[in-house]
């Protein structure tokens, strides 16, 4: 298999494009460090094909850089072998709070086996807040004690007790990903390095003060926050400057998700808004606690669209400038849209 998205109904073009972060990326990196070659339709009708050895500077600038040099009509890419794995999607709810935090926290600090990854994310929806647990563990059953922290909650056995062995794809279709279909939709991302309880604490809070202050304004609202917690080595699976997003590969960061859906288009400005200032909260949270996060670079395909590219690209913006003035100097690909170099 390749390594894809952790949930079903999203485009491969754009996934890989921006990074690509997998339920296997821990042991294999981003899916664009599986990248072998992109055959590209240039913005002059060429099609070409870019590698590491052919066309190299356009195969380095593809790698985080979306449509911004043509449009990719083939990937070539890494497969790996995946037998029964082990795992799941269970809403919990918010009594589970403190056990959940615990566990995520412990997991977080002390566990640092590729095989395992979780996904941790809050959800308020129809006046309730619920909690997400992914678990995913890359074989049929877990080394014993791995997510104790997790299948222990007392009062969520029965719920737990859906983690089971299944394939790898059963295991993406568990995530209910139905229930934002039809849903306007913005995402946003903070960077973080550390998982600390005050941190879990602060993005409930985000996610409950949120949703209590605006559903009655915005009409079908959804507020969900998560923190997906990849080892800290999780980009050390291709050199540092073998692509254009990550800008930097020395720090192990792990990025949020922040998804607020809604029906109507006059809600629109509000929830950018509103993203806008969380995601500076949250940030001020983590500097707060001391994690170095000012120029970490956020996820291009979480990030909302006022981020400035600096904050994903990082330094990494002025070759892409050049890259792009020799692939497409009359900006036909302005005509997509998306991030702009
Ligand atoms: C339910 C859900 C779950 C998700 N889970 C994950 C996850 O597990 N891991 C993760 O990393 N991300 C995840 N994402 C984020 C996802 O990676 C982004 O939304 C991504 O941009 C989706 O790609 P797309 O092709 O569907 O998007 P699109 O919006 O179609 O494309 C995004 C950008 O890529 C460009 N593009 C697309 N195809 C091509 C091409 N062939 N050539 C050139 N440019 C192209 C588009 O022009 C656009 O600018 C998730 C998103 C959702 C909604």
């Amino acid at each position: 298999m390749v390594l894809g998205s952790r949930a079903t109904g999203i485009g491969v073009g754009g996934f890989i494009l921006g990074g690509g972060y997998s339920f296997l990326s821990n042991e294999h990196g981003l899916t664009i460090d599986t990248v072998r070659a992109f055959e590209v339709v240039l913005p002059d009708g060429t099609i070409t094909t870019a590698t590491n050895t052919s066309n190299s500077d356009l195969f380095w600038a593809l790698k985080g850089g979306y449509n911004n040099f043509g449009i990719v009509t083939e990937f070539t890419m890494d497969t790996f072998p995946i037998g029964q794995v082990w795992g799941g999607s269970v809403m919990l709810p918010m009594t589970d709070f403190d056990a959940m935090k615990n566990a995520t926290v412990q997991l977080w600090q002390n566990v640092t086996d590729p095989k395992a990854d979780i996904m941790i994310g809050f959800t308020a929806a129809e006046n309730q807040t619920q909690i997400e647990v992914d678990l995913f563990y890359n074989g049929p059953s877990p080394p014993a004690g791995l997510f104790d922290g997790f299948m222990n909650i007392s009062d969520a056995a029965q719920n737990m007790s859906t983690m089971n062995v299944r394939s790898y794809l059963s295991l993406v279709q568990s995530s209910d990903t139905n229930a934002t279909a039809g849903l306007r939709g913005y995402f946003d991302t903070v960077s973080i390095t550390d998982i600390s309880p005050a941190f879990f604490d602060a993005t409930l809070n985000e996610t409950t003060f949120w949703y209590q202050k605006l559903a009655s304004e915005v009409p079908d609202l959804l507020v969900h926050y998560d923190v997906e917690p990849f080892l800290r080595d999780v980009y050390s699976h291709a050199a540092a400057d073998s692509s254009a997003w990550p800008p930097r590969r020395d720090q192990g960061f792990t990025p949020m998700l922040i998804y607020y859906g809604w029906s109507s288009p006059d809600n629109d400005e509000l929830i950018s808004r509103v993203l806008q200032q969380s995601t500076t909260h949250l940030t001020d949270v983590a500097l707060g606690e001391g994690q170095d996060i000012a120029s970490t670079p956020l996820y291009n395909n979480y990030a909302l669209y006022s981020n400035p590219t600096e904050r994903m690209y990082g330094d990494n913006l002025v070759r892409l400038r050049q890259i792009r003035g020799r692939y497409d100097s009359g900006h036909i690909m302005d005509l997509a849209g998306g991030w702009k170099f």
